[in-house]
Formats: C-alpha cells, sequence, structure tokens
C-alpha cells in the first residue's frame, strides 16, 4: 500500500526558561511527521536549533516542496534513504533526523519489533542527566531543589560569573555534576582558568567548553585537564569526527544534529574506531525524539536526554523517565503514542 505523509508544527512549553550561552528561550515549535502505509502510523520530529539551521517555517516550506520524493524513500534501506536525504535537505539536519525516525519508526512497527532490538541494543542505559540552565545567583537554590529527583546535573555555564554558579551550586548539592559551556570560553587562558576551578568543584566532564574548530587550543585543554573534555558542537555529523582525535575525549550524538538515526549509528561505530567515549544529548525534543535515540542509548558511556521532561506540556508519550532512569517500553518502533 502506497505511504501517506502529514505534519504539524506544535508549540511546545518550557516549564523554566531555557537558558545558555548564547539564548533563551520559553517556548518553541516542532514539526511532527505522522507516516502511514494505511496498516501502521509512525513518527518523527524536528527540534530545529538556530546554531545550526533555520527555523520551522522554513522547515515546513521545505516539506511542502518535496513531499513526492519524501514518499519514494526506501522504508527498508535506510543507508539509501540518509543519502537521499542528504541531497534532499543539504542544510537541514533536523528535517532529516524527522525523515529518517518516522521511517525507522513505520520499519520497526510493520516487523512488530522495538527499534532498540532491532539495533542490538538493551534497555540498560545509563542515568541521564538533568540540565540546570542559566540563571541570577539568586534563582539557583530553587533550581536545585527542582532537580530533586536527578542525581546528575548538568550545568550550563559561558557567563562572566561562571565560578559564582559552580561555587553556588556545590554548596547546594554533592550530586555529580557536569558541565557544558556551549563554547563559551574564547581563550585558552579562560578555559584553563575555568577547568582549574572545575576541578576543585569535582565535576565529571567538560563539555565543548571553546568555541567548534579551535581544536589547537583545545587539544591544549585537554593535555592541562584530567576532567574529560566532550565535543558537542564540534561534532555535529559522522565525518567531523576523524578531525577531533586528540582534542576531545568523546562526542555528544544529537539526532537534530547528526540528521537521525542512520548517522547516530554510523557516529557509534566510528567512535569505537576512534575511541571516544559516546554522549547522546538532545534539544528541548519532545518524547518523540527522546524515545527515538533513547533506542540506541545502552551504547553511549554518558546520557543527557532530559528534553521532554523540561517541556511543561509534552504532548507525546513514549520513554520514562524516573530520577533520570530512561526507561524504554517493549512497544515496536520508538514506542511513542499522543497523550
Ligand atoms: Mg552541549
Amino acid at each position: 500500500m502506497s505511504l501517506s505523509l502529514s505534519w504539524s508544527v506544535v508549540r511546545v512549553n518550557t516549564k523554566f526558561e531555557f537558558k545558555i550561552a548564547r539564548s533563551a528561550f520559553s517556548h518553541y515549535n516542532r514539526l511532527i511527521l505522522e507516516l502511514t502505509d494505511g496498516q501502521y502510523l509512525a513518527y518523527g520530529e524536528a527540534a530545529p536549533n538556530i546554531r545550526y539551521e533555520g527555523d520551522t517555517k522554513e522547515i515546513v516550506a521545505m516539506l511542502d516542496e518535496k513531499k513526492p520524493q519524501i514518499l519514494e524513500l526506501p522504508v527498508d534501506d535506510a543507508e539509501t534513504r540518509q543519502l537521499a536525504l542528504k541531497k534532499m535537505f543539504p542544510d537541514s539536519f533536523s528535517l532529516q533526523a524527522a525523515i529518517d525516525t518516522v521511517f525507522w519508526d513505520l520499519y520497526a512497527k510493520r516487523d512488530e519489533t522495538p527499534l532498540w532490538r532491532h539495533f542490538g541494543a538493551s534497555k540498560d542505559l545509563a542515568i541521564s542527566s538533568y540540565t540546570i540552565g542559566i540563571s541570577d545567583l539568586d534563582a539557583i537554590p530553587a533550581k536545585i531543589v527542582e532537580a530533586a529527583p536527578y542525581p546528575i546535573l548538568k550545568i550550563k555555564l559561558g557567563t562572566d560569573y561562571d565560578h559564582e554558579i559552580m561555587r553556588t551550586i556545590r554548596k547546594e548539592t554533592d550530586k555529580v555534576l557536569r558541565v557544558d559551556v556551549n563554547e563559551g570560553w574564547k581563550s585558552i587562558d579562560d578555559a584553563k582558568r575555568g577547568t582549574e576551578w572545575l576541578i576543585e568543584e569535582n565535576v565529571e566532564f567538560l563539555e565543548q567548553p571553546m568555541p567548534a574548530l579551535q581544536l589547537d587550543d583545545i587539544a591544549k585543554l585537554r593535555e592541562f585537564s584530567p576532567i574529560p573534555i566532550v565535543a558537542d558542537e564540534d561534532s555535529v555529523r559522522p565525518e567531523d569526527l576523524k578531525n577531533l582525535v586528540g582534542a576531545y575525549d568523546g562526542i555528544n550524538i544529537k539526532l537534530m544534529k547528526c540528521g537521525g538515526l542512520t548517522n547516530a549509528l554510523k557516529m557509534i561505530e566510528l567512535s569505537q574506531k576512534y575511541e571516544f567515549d559516546i554522549m547522546m544529548g538532545c534539544m528541548l525534543e519532545t518524547s518523540i525524539g527522546i524515545s527515538a535515540l533513547a533506542q540506541l542509548g545502552s551504547f553511549a558511556r554518558w546520557l543527557d536526554l532530559d528534553g521532554n521532561v523540561l517541556i511543561a506540556d509534552d504532548p507525546y508519550l513514549g520513554v520514562g523517565n524516573i530520577g533520570g532512569k530512561i526507561i524504554l517500553n517493549d512497544k515496536p518502533g520508538i514506542g511513542v503514542e499522543p497523550r
């Protein structure tokens, strides 16, 4: 039976304003895809990020234009599909991710298998972190209270009062802390100074301390730092990884950066080759995007899959998150349905 594709733009509101080194938002527009063959209904999501591409409106225009070609993509040949998507939407990786996901979901639903099982992954996932965005110092204690169920916190830095943020948080909690600077430390001297006090505050790893492509500086920082350094803005697509050898200990895989599960699988394979520790992260995504990447979650050492729990009005139900423990279900595909 022939396929039919539809989409909608959904506005989701965050529980708190979500602020990082370069932006602050309290709501986001997400593109939701539905693909059906008449028997099974599959889901995909695009959560475009302004660091990497245009907004939802631009994506919808691209979808409109390419709909007939999308419907001709193969359900059971991910490699061919990914090559075609790369040509169709060379600059929109979240749209590639949405389409790749919706096809994988349909594929596994037809097979009546959860995708994690199809990928040879397991339901045994590391505990995910919970993100503490940037805020004024006096708002931090309330944020730590809000994060009470989560044993691992990821702290966003990249301000001119980073050290005060870390000291304030450490006063409130002795939980495992990870730090994400989102390219905020511009010079090697700033980065070394920052790393020195992160050592004092006992941080598990440091994500993207310096601007992407400043790889010589990051390699120097890595020699200096006993804390592992993880690439995020530098680790976008599979072809980036070979350039990161020597500069980073680990890489952060996100569907919305790499273009979907097919490319995420490639990044996992390459991480084994280049000996990178694997982190998996997300944008502010509904349970569609989060559940999709969670299917590969057991391949990661570190998880940061909290996008759906930062949303106040997630329209979908998929993986659970109990105190950072991501619970995969046994439903076919990505295991998602409308709430
Ligand atoms: Mg990051």
